[in-house]
């Protein structure tokens, strides 16, 4: 089966502590996927924190770069670059960014990025940048003139854009002008734990209607508004999206790594097998289940990647 992984905040959390994928304290490495006894594609992002600004940015970016071009190259990790590498075996790496306030266009450029492997972007994270408002941001407008230029450029190029982030008017913007399907890589739905990082139904029914998928985030407080969370508000979370949108809007983007580990609902990528389990429980198909454990990404990656 496969298995993929929207979202995970590890390569940050690599740089912080000094350890390395194979095996560390954090909730994702190498020893921890294998496992899931599946082939688990894993997107690895890349944050910069807006507070860090100019070059020093930059080089944050090409420091997690190069990690996780270092470690693919020691643990002969297949990197995906082309849909032909979708065919992987064991464990596929995605490099995706999010949050691009250090994308300045000159010093370093989209293209710059495409070079060195990033498939996936979301063009600003909570607050607004040049590109776009983020959920948290204080300008309303939208999409910017740059921000568009960047959605035309990134779909031409073969990048998939992610919205998670992203404010509600953002978010439309993006839809209006999308000529690909488009993801969320790590949201989950407003209706059921109401928070700006989350999907209202109406979203979920236009990303369905482009054909793209949202990746159930595993903190606590995006599953639920009050209280401990497990599996229970994960499957909650994935049939509400199945009821107003499809089994085919739906998928894992963990954000391992980048949440508080004691309010995270499940702890590693094995437990996603536990969730896949119960779904089975529930009469889901083998193939429902097979969507939603990563054929649907890997649907939108099949068509948007060259
Ligand atoms: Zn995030």
């Amino acid at each position: 089966m496969y298995i993929v992984d929207g979202h995970c905040d590890t390569l940050l959390a690599l740089q912080k502590k000094s350890e390395t994928l194979r095996k560390n304290s954090l909730q994702i490495s190498l020893e921890r996927i294998k496992q899931t006894n599946s082939e688990y594609l894993q997107f690895y992002a890349v944050f910069v924190s807006p507070s860090i600004k100019g070059l020093e940015a930059i080089s944050q970016y090409k420091n997690m770069v190069n990690i996780l071009q270092n470690e693919c190259k020691e643990n002969n990790i297949p990197r995906i670059l082309t849909k032909n590498d979708l065919d992987f075996k064991g464990h596929g790496a995605l490099l995706s960014v999010e949050g691009l306030y250090f994308l300045d266009g000159k010093q370093i450029t989209l293209d710059d990025l495409y070079a060195d492997g990033v498939r996936c972007l979301s063009m600003t994270w909570n607050g607004s940048n040049i590109y776009a408002r983020g959920v948290l941001g204080n300008m309303h407008r939208g999409i910017t003139k740059k921000g568009k230029e960047l959605v035309r450029k990134a779909e031409k190029l073969g990048i998939v854009l992610d919205v998670s982030h992203l404010d509600d008017e953002s978010f439309y913007d993006l839809s209006d002008m999308a000529t690909k399907p488009f993801v969320a890589t790590h949201s989950n739905a407003r209706a059921i734990c109401k928070n700006s990082r989350n999907l209202t139904d109406e979203m979920l029914v236009t990303l369905k209607k482009h054909k793209g998928v949202t990746g159930i985030n595993m903190y606590g407080r995006f599953l639920k508004e009050q209280g401990e969370t497990s599996i229970v508000d994960i499957i909650r979370h994935i049939e509400h999206i199945c009821m107003v949108a499809s089994v085919d809007t739906v998928g894992f983007g963990t954000d391992f790594d980048g949440i508080p580990r004691e309010h995270s609902a499940i702890d590693s990528p094995y437990e996603l097998i536990d969730v896949l389990e119960q779904l089975a429980i529930l009469n889901y198909t083998q193939e429902q289940i097979n969507k939603i454990a990563g054929g649907n990404f890997l649907r939108v990656l099949t068509s948007v990647l060259k």
